[in-house]
């Protein structure tokens, strides 16, 4: 099963608004699929013909990885948690996971 987050491996910004990409985890370049027309809202509901709009699809091809899960989980911490100590533990945790493209901690993610 493949999950992207959005504002960390997936973004649906207008169409032609970027050329490229980059992945917030893992600093790849993102795969982009172009001119897709936005045709649900919220709860799957149709959108009203006037509000349909065209909007690049960019997402990260390593994001099916344990390690890129467990960069995603372990921004969300720094951004959560209210400890500049473990906030700095964890970019470390971060920075090593991006260079090795390997997990530090099992279960997988
Ligand atoms: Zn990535």
């Amino acid at each position: 099963m493949l999950v992207h987050s959005a504002g960390f491996d997936y973004f649906t910004p207008e169409a032609g608004k970027h050329s490229t990409m980059l992945c917030v985890a893992c600093t790849a370049e993102m795969d982009v699929k172009r001119n897709v027309a936005r045709t649900m809202g919220r709860y799957g509901i149709a959108m009203p013909e006037h509000l349909v709009r065209q909007e690049d699809i960019f997402t990260c091809p390593n994001s099916e990885h344990g390690w890129h899960r467990q960069i995603i989980r372990l921004l969300q911490e720094v951004r959560d948690t209210p400890s500049r100590k473990l906030a700095d533990l964890m970019e470390l945790e971060i920075a090593e996971i991006r260079q090795t493209k390997t997990t530090t901690k099992e279960p997988l993610w």
